[in-house]
């Protein structure tokens, strides 16, 4: 017997692999209905191994965590949503101040941790420092998980193993990740100070910002720059399509890696006034899903399996809002409820637990996916990233840097397309394809 079987005994109603949002919620729900619940996490704590922007959106939450407001380690409401476009020296920046605040600021180890605590005292165990190496299936049927020399055996193994999604893989459920469906992102996170946040960017106690950049702040390549504020740090970052950014490494166009990225932004005149020359108290790297329903795989359930959150391939990114955390926490959820309900109609066989993905689809994590379906494609096109903002600041360049004369603002278009070598008959071809997709 190894490490685990000396710790736990060997059989469970469920185990979950992965203490991230979407094993947490699962977990949780579970335990609070009355299931014998093995939480397993691969990191010293969950949320150890946890990396992301810094913004969740609340509602989703709630719907598992009704005291969330109350309880939760939220850092700031976000009330301004500020985005941006850089080029060279030139930036647009367009912000909004909202009239009801809907998702919050955190970082995500917190979040775990938060969330872990919950499905612990509602009865769940969590055994920490354990990798799963595989998910154990006998004669078609899952029967539980292999950690080292330990077999744990369950009635359902829920995986919430993440993006990387190994055992997923090895189940035969997932292709390999294809590096055009996944983007990676790296984060430094910065000590400002409470009061310098609020002051420098218009916040009073509590108010959030979350601000996102598009333009050379990625070389051109597909992705973009993220700015959130905690209570007393800024998280800034950057998330690059993989696929473009090899392509575009090959031909010789990104000379930058992506921690050159960050470090570019933090040091960037018109971004640095808001943090200055702060010390940076953590940098961190993770694979993100590039969003779209690419990612999802050919089946969410087998006979006493079901998969959840990233591992599932749900998360949506729009360019403009990025929602990952109250997807997986809603996956997690509705796989808790399936196999409750297929627990009270004779057991976790396939045809049972297919009702999560019957639950997934009349959801509103599915309708989003479905309706912004066209996203992605646009999200991963480098058009979008040089053109767009080489032209927009441009425009703003002939419009308000006028010595005598100003042009009208047809005149600017042209002029500024002209010198930005940017086809306008092309930029409308291509504006026109994506109507009716965003
Ligand atoms: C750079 C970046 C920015 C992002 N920004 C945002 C944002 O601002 N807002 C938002 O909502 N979402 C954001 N996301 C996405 C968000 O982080 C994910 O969608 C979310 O964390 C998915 O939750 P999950 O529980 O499915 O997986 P994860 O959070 O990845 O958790 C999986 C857990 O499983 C554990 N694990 C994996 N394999 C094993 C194994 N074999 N054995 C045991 N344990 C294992 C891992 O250690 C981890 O703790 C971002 C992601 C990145 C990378």
């Amino acid at each position: 017997m190894g490490d685990v079987g000396r710790k736990v005994p060997e059989r469970f109603d469920v185990i979950v692999v992965g203490a991230g949002p979407a094993g947490c919620a699962a977990s949780y729900m579970l335990a609070k209905s009355g299931f014998k619940v093995l939480l397993l996490e691969r990191g010293r704590g969950p949320g150890s191994k946890e990396l992301y922007g810094g913004r969740i959106y609340a509602q989703p939450l709630r719907d598992v965590w009704p005291d969330l407001d109350k309880k939760a380690p939220i850092h700031r409401w976000v009330t301004k949503e500020r985005f941006s476009f850089t080029w060279g020296s030139r930036v647009v920046t367009l912000e909004y101040r909202v009239g009801r605040s809907v998702s919050f600021t955190t970082y995500l180890p917190e979040m775990a941790k938060w969330m872990a605590d919950r499905a612990t005292e509602a009865g769940a165990l969590l055994v920490d420092e354990v990798v799963v190496d595989d998910i154990v299936v006998r004669d078609g049927r899952v029967v539980g998980v292999r950690s080292g020399t330990d077999f744990l055996r369950a009635d359902v193994v829920i995986d919430a193993e993440g993006v990387n999604r190994i055992l997923l893989e090895k189940l035969g459920l997932a292709e390999r990740l294809d590096p055009g469906k996944v983007a990676i992102g790296a984060k430094e996170v910065l000590r400002v100070g409470e009061g310098a946040i609020n002051d420098r960017l218009g916040l009073s106690k509590k108010e959030g910002l979350a601000w996102l950049v598009a333009g050379d702040v990625t070389e051109g390549v597909p992705g973009g720059g993220f700015i959130y504020t905690m209570k007393d740090t800024i998280s800034v970052g950057i998330v690059l399509h993989v696929g473009r950014a090899v392509e575009a490494a090959e031909k010789g166009f990104l000379r930058t890696s992506i921690h050159g990225m960050v470090e570019k932004l933090r040091l960037h005149n018109y971004f640095k006034q808001i943090w200055g020359d702060a010390d940076v108290v953590e940098y961190g790297g993770h694979l993100t899903i590039e969003g779209g329903l690419g990612l999802v795989p050919k089946k969410l359930y087998m006979d006493g399996f079901l998969v959840v959150g990233d591992a599932a391939g749900l998360l949506l990114n729009t360019g403009y809002t990025i929602r990952g955390v109250d997807f997986a926490v809603t996956s997690g959820k509705l796989a808790a409820e399936t196999v409750v309900e297929a627990f009270n109609v004779g057991g976790p066989t396939e045809e049972n637990l297919s009702v999560y993905e019957s639950k997934l689809k009349s959801s509103f994590v599915w309708r989003e996916l479905v309706k912004h379906r066209g996203i992605s494609e646009i999200m991963s096109d480098p058009y979008y990233f040089t053109v767009l903002p080489a032209l927009l600041t441009s425009l703003l360049k002939k419009l308000f840097e006028a010595d005598y004369e100003e042009p009208t603002i047809m005149d600017a278009v042209f002029e500024a397309a002209s010198e930005e070598d940017i086809s306008i008959a092309k930029l409308l071809l291509k504006l026109a394809s994506v109507v009716g997709r965003v």
